[in-house]
């Protein structure tokens, strides 16, 4: 057993105060000896691999089957704990990577991240699924006067491209300080720059427990609450991997990691190429005993907020149709307490330095906000951070028959669909990755995996990690 694997006792997000009937079951008393497919992971990404799997095979068709093994409840990681936004990234990561691997991927990245937005609106309408999903404007908005000089010298520099070179820009509209614009389209206050373009909002535990009852209906076995503490290193003389888990062995041909922030766990050359980061999420309402509600909503349905330099996004928000405002980050309080959030894996307790952070947060952050709010709940999530920050996706090295859909950051949302979709094609059609519209920087292969290891272990350890488990 090597891990590190989910904890119990998981703080509870709001997502999860209404829980659906089977979020805690198990097909079947015991595990099956043997099937086709073990999904480990019940979260975004295990499900919608397993919804494609499924898909579009006849109801009297040849069905893989099929066994989704979740160490705790159903969508009880991170995308049970989530903010809840769907937001492709346009302009600002966009930007990011072009300067670490070029334009062609930050295009490809981005145009794959609106067309996941728009998979995701389809499946939802065709399926139709309730779980609250709401068409929003959404913001990048920049307080830090450096920052936002910054960014805007970005922006000038990206939109002098020839048209066509960064198609994606054509949805971002600029607001800059001038007649205080940024302040009043986002309604930050002190905003200096806001960028702003279309994104969702969504309830993710009711779209992922939907998509789990679709495929439990058609015989996907679900395990919840059971651990995979170890796989074998090779398959038997009939071609099965061996999962151990407490409650027995089980056995499978292909096995699919659909794992995120807890690869590693299982498959150790992924150590330095996806690690566990804790952030936390907060739900904030009105508060009863307060002057009434705010007197001037929020104009934008969600936003990331870049309050001071050189933080990344310190916080983010996204409005609710009740009027909660479902809040994360808080990230300049605790980016220095590294062991609060890095490779932390405790889900079960609160990184109490953002606990008085959000108290008033939205007080500190809008214009004409009368309204005294509380933070009606509070909880901690583990993302799957992935060093050269693209996810993992397709055969695990030397590992013929496992497969790979993790490493979303905290980003997943406008990223897993298609991921699993195109993971979905690789197993069931044996479609090349390179077929799957899958961005070829998600592509996971020895070769990325070496070179993670060579920039971020060796000067550490003197060695890439990655190599010890490696076989070619
Ligand atoms: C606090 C927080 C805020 C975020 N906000 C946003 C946001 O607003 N927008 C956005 O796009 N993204 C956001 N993200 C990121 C997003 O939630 C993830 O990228 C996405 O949910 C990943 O889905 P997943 O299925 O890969 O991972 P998960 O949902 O974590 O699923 C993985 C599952 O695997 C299970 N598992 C792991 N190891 C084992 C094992 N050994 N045996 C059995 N089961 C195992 C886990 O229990 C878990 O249920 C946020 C993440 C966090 C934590």
């Amino acid at each position: 057993m090597t891990g590190p694997f989910p904890v119990q006792n998981a703080t509870v997000p709001y997502w999860r105060t209404q829980l659906h009937h089977l979020d805690s079951h198990r097909s079947t008393p015991e595990l099956p000896e043997k099937q086709d497919i073990v999904i480990i992971g019940a979260g975004f990404a295990g499900a919608a691999v397993a919804h494609y799997l499924l898909k579009d095979i006849p109801e009297n068709g040849q069905k893989p089957s099929i066994t989704i093994i979740e160490a705790r409840e159903a969508c009880s990681g991170a995308t049970g704990r989530n903010g809840g936004h769907i937001r492709p990234d346009l302009f600002v990561a966009l930007a990011a990577r072009m300067r670490a691997q070029g334009l062609e991927a930050a295009n490809q990245v981005a145009l794959f991240e609106v067309a996941n937005a728009q998979a995701l609106e389809d499946l939802i309408r065709d399926e139709g699924i309730d779980c609250g999903l709401r068409r929003v404007t959404t913001g990048d908005v920049f307080v830090d006067a450096g920052e936002a000089a910054k960014i805007k010298k970005l922006w000038d520099a990206m939109t002098k491209l020839d048209d066509g070179d960064c198609p994606t820009l054509r949805s971002v509209a600029y607001h800059g300080p001038g007649d205080g614009e940024a302040e009043r389209v986002s309604g930050v206050k002190g905003a200096k720059v806001a960028f702003t373009y279309p994104a969702h909002v969504v309830w993710p535990y009711k779209l992922v427990m939907r998509l789990l009852e679709g495929v439990v209906e058609k015989g996907v076995n679900l395990q919840t609450r059971t651990t995979v503490n170890g796989v074998s290193e090779t398959v038997d003389k009939e071609g099965y991997w061996t999962l151990g888990t407490a409650r027995g062995p089980t056995k499978a041909k292909k096995v699919i990691f659909a794992t995120n922030a807890y690869t590693a766990g299982l498959l150790p050359e992924y150590d330095d190429a996806i690690y566990a980061a804790r952030g936390t999420v907060c739900r904030v309402v009105v508060a009863p005993d307060g002057p009434g509600p705010a007197t001037n909503i929020p104009p934008l349905g969600s936003a990331g907020l870049e309050m001071e330099s050189p933080n990344t996004v310190d916080s983010y928000y996204g409005l609710r149709e009740d009027g909660s405002i479902i809040v994360g980050g808080g990230k300049s309080v605790f980016i220095d307490e590294r062991e609060e959030w890095y490779r932390n894996y405790d889900d079960s307790t609160l990184i109490e330095s953002t606990v008085p952070y959000f108290d008033g947060w939205a007080k500190r952050t809008f214009t004409g906000w009368e309204g005294k709010t509380e933070t009606e709940s509070i909880w901690t999530g583990i993302m799957g951070y992935s060093a050269d920050d693209a996810p993992h996706v397709g055969h695990v090295p030397s590992k013929p028959g496992q497969y790979i859909c993790a490493g979303f950051n905290g980003h997943g949302m406008p990223n897993v669909l298609l991921c699993a979709k195109g993971l979905a094609e690789m197993i069931k059609d044996g479609r090349p990755f390179s077929e799957t519209g899958v961005p070829p920087v998600y592509e996971t292969s020895a070769a990325r995996l070496r070179k993670i290891s060579d920039l971020v272990a060796a000067p550490t350890t003197g060695r890439a990690r990655a190599d010890i488990y490696l076989k070619f």
